[in-house]
């Protein structure tokens, strides 16, 4: 049974989360510190996997990317 659900359209962020916004875990409302991975569906929509450090729920989200990642 998996553990991992898609989340869409709840979290909106402009490139790469570890420079921005960064999700809540749906299941304990803690913050998440880091994606597990990411992978790039199309040109446009990057995926991040997300596992709660607090309760181990894991969540995909995915966001448009409208430029390549940068974090300055
Ligand atoms: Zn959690």
């Amino acid at each position: 049974m998996s553990a991992v659900a898609e989340v869409l359209s709840t979290v909106t962020l402009k490139g790469d989360p570890r420079c921005s916004e960064l999700p809540t875990c749906p299941v304990c409302a803690d913050s998440m510190v880091a994606a597990e991975a990411s992978a790039y569906i199309s040109d446009h929509v990057i995926s991040y996997l997300w596992t709660c450090d607090t309760c181990g729920y894991g969540f995909v989200t995915k966001h448009a990317v409208k430029q390549r990642l940068v974090c300055n």
